[in-house]
């Protein structure tokens, strides 16, 4: 198949052509209508992480699935579908438990295993839903990831109607997220960004306010919605109400930050980690969707050959939403 592939880590993609693997038994192959662009595909290339070689990147994709495994009764050849990214084992007591995303053998599309940026994707059948109705390819394979993230970090964090939610950074794809079912779930949404046009289309897509990131937040937040890092970690933590809890998934903006312990324990705050969700989680998230949930399209390319120009917006951080590559 035609696929961008990665041949060292640190490296550069090369697009070229990789024999896809048959499904195993429990596995189904789906050929990519569309995928979605994640930090994962730039991270992967510098080494951080450094995935199995040869590898082909892309964690979000929707499509029409073409073959099935021997043991694979509920998903049809001819199936419209999503795929879950968040892979485990699915049978140890920890995914039993509903925890699948601490199981030691959880894995990411496009990080742990191949991925989307290709004309077809190899998955477990488990990881394989129906395509939300009504919903673009688009938009269903912009989902995924960022939704499924956002939506166990707004559990996690115990986020209740009524409550005010402080997203910060609105730009990326998960942050988006965030605010969309911070905003569905009947929070105060406040976001922030240095970008003023972002700020506007933040308050379009449900913000009640938008603040300058560079400034500090004038805000009471009950929970503080983070993946940016050491850049706003100190006003993501003022901005905590007494008995806040603060959710983070990553630092893209810098990855070691500091705690001052009076502040945290006074106000009895919760630093919260999260990473992607559950099996569960995931069919929350595809419910939502086919219910109506805004899901935020920043841009969609044409063409899996435009992956790299693709990959520049991504860098250049120019995006509110995903950046799709409809195949
Ligand atoms: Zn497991």
């Amino acid at each position: 198949m035609k696929s961008w592939i990665l041949d060292e880590s640190p490296g550069d993609y090369r697009f070229g052509t990789i024999d896809l693997p048959d499904p195993d038994p429990g596995q189904v192959a789906v050929r990519v209508v569309a995928s979605a662009l994640n930090h994962m595909d730039l991270w992967v290339t510098r080494g951080m992480p450094r995935p199995h070689v040869p590898h082909v990147p892309g964690a979000d994709a929707a499509g029409v699935v073409e073959a099935v495994g021997e043991a694979v009764e509920d998903v049809s050849v001819g199936d419209e579908v999503v795929v879950n990214p968040a892979v485990s084992c699915r049978s140890c007591p920890v995914c039993l438990s509903g925890e699948s995303p601490l199981c030691a053998d959880f894995g990411i599309l496009g990080e742990h295993r191949w991925g989307a940026h290709a004309e077809s994707v190899v998955v477990p059948a488990a990881n394989v839903r129906p395509r939300p109705p009504g919903r673009s390819w688009e938009e269903c394979a912009a989902y995924p990831l960022a939704y499924l993230t956002a939506w166990r970090m707004l559990r996690r964090a115990r986020l209740r109607a009524g409550e005010t939610l402080l997203v910060v950074g609105v730009g990326g794809g998960v942050s988006s997220a965030g605010l969309v079912l911070g905003a569905a779930m009947g929070a105060r949404v406040v976001a922030t960004s240095r970008d003023e046009a972002k700020r506007a289309r933040a308050l379009e897509l449900g913000a009640d306010e938008a603040l300058d990131s560079n400034q500090d937040f004038g805000v009471r937040a009950d929970v503080v919605f983070e993946n940016v890092g050491a850049a706003t970690w100190d006003r993501s933590l003022r901005a905590l109400a007494p008995g806040g809890r603060l959710v983070t998934c990553g630092g893209t903006a810098g990855s070691k930050v500091e705690i001052s312990l009076p502040r945290l324990f006074f106000k009895q705050h919760e630093i919260i980690g999260s990473t992607m969700g559950s099996y569960a989680e995931f069919d929350q998230v595809t419910a939502l969707v086919a219910q109506g949930l805004p899901v935020v399209v920043d841009e969609v390319v044409d063409g899996l050959g435009s992956f790299p120009e693709a990959l520049e917006r991504l860098q250049a951080g120019a995006q509110l939403g995903k950046i799709v590559i409809r195949h």
